[in-house]
């Protein structure tokens, strides 16, 4: 049988050079439309019909490629696009496939462009008329920024297969469970006069301190209230990132700004947490009226967990022998679980990810590919 794609590294050369940065700074944000149209042309070659979607008021796109009909199946999914690069920090081409010491080096070679590489190259491989069930391929947009490709795509869908891969990088480690993320910014409105008269005006510093006690106290609620076994810090946490005050020295102070980020365990949902907040805020708001805002920076995501005894996991710990564990990053999983029970695993390491010379090792190229061999083969065939 002659081969209808490139080779295994020809295609991860060509995910590579097409940059698909995703940023909230809207002059280095990009499409991702060239890369999806590769992968649409990449999939179509291997038989497998295929849709794209524009996210609504975006210039990003979605794809869905499928082979078989019916009910059932397995879906695996990746994101498009990557995070920014620092020029200065990287050695090697970020846009050029780059292979020295048992690597592999490249923006996305393991976050998580190079997932679609490792699938063409197991699909082309198989035996198509031995599916009996549907594979599907899911290339989601603005994963590294506020997930909408995903969450459209959650929202839009009809497609009900058994099992859903999300190929972020975990060491091959199967992940039941991850935390969320949400970030703050309160705004403090003082009133400002000569500093040599304090009762001129009311210092915004001096209110932020009063704030500042009042989350260090539910910070430290959360932490003995919420606890999960099985993540490595095993409570929520709570990080103040920044503060700033606007006023010179002879001023008295009229804006502060906190900045603050909490990392949920699946048990502290969004609703919950926010009540806390509010809470914890009130005493403070009706000393200081109309003085105090709160409000989210960057797009919330939930955390995330399927139960370990949840069948389809255990079929997959099976399969691997391995048992299933969880990781502090997020996904697109709270997600895409909408549609099925959903877990990550895939090729090289999370360390790598976001970092410069960003890699993975060639250790795990033939493990990733027998790995997925054989899910399509338990799921599919
Ligand atoms: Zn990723």
């Amino acid at each position: 049988m002659t081969r209808k794609i490139p080779s295994f590294i020809e295609i991860y050369k060509s995910l590579i050079q097409i940059p698909t940065i995703s940023s909230e700074n809207k002059t280095i944000d990009l499409s991702n439309k060239i890369l999806i149209d590769l992968l649409s042309n990449y999939f179509s070659e291997l038989n497998f019909s295929i849709q794209i979607k524009n996210i609504p008021n975006t210039n990003k796109f979605n794809m869905l490629s499928s082979f078989g009909v019916g009910r059932g199946g397995l879906l695996f999914s990746g994101h498009t696009d990557t995070v920014n690069f620092d020029e200065n920090t990287w050695t090697t081409d970020p846009f050029k496939l780059t292979e020295k010491n048992d690597k592999i080096y490249g923006l996305g070679v393991v976050d998580m462009k190079g997932f679609f590489a490792f699938l063409l190259d197991v699909i082309s491989s198989i035996n198509i008329k031995k599916i009996k069930k549907p594979i599907y391929i899911l290339a989601t947009a603005n994963e590294e920024t506020d997930m909408s490709g995903a969450r459209y795509f959650s929202k839009s869908t009809k497609i009900k297969p058994d099992c859903i891969i999300i190929g972020e990088p975990t060491c091959l480690k199967i992940i039941n469970a991850h935390k969320g993320h949400i970030a703050y910014k309160i705004d403090i409105f003082g009133d400002t006069g000569h500093s040599s008269n304090p009762s001129n005006g009311v210092n915004s510093i001096e209110i932020s301190y009063e704030i500042i006690k009042q989350l260090i106290n539910l910070k430290k609620y959360i932490k003995q209230k919420y606890l999960h076994q099985d993540f490595s810090i095993s409570h929520p946490t709570m990080n103040f990132g920044s503060i700033q005050g606007n006023a010179p020295i002879n001023r008295i102070c009229s804006l502060c700004s906190i900045t603050f980020e909490i990392r949920p365990i699946p048990q502290l949902s969004f609703e919950t947490l926010e009540t806390l907040l509010k809470d914890t805020l009130k005493k403070i708001k009706k000393k200081w009226p109309n003085r105090i805002f709160l409000k989210n920076i960057f797009f919330p995501i939930p955390a995330y967990e399927i139960s370990k005894k949840h069948h389809i996991v255990k079929k997959i710990e099976n399969l691997f022998k391995i048992k299933s564990t969880t990781v502090n990053y997020c996904t697109e999983a709270p997600f895409l679980k909408k549609i099925a029970p959903t877990l990550i695993l895939g090729p090289g390491s999370i360390d790598q990810a976001h970092h410069p010379d960003e890699y993975l090792h060639y250790s795990f190229i033939d493990p990733t590919k027998n790995i997925l061999k054989k899910l399509i083969v338990k799921f599919c065939c």
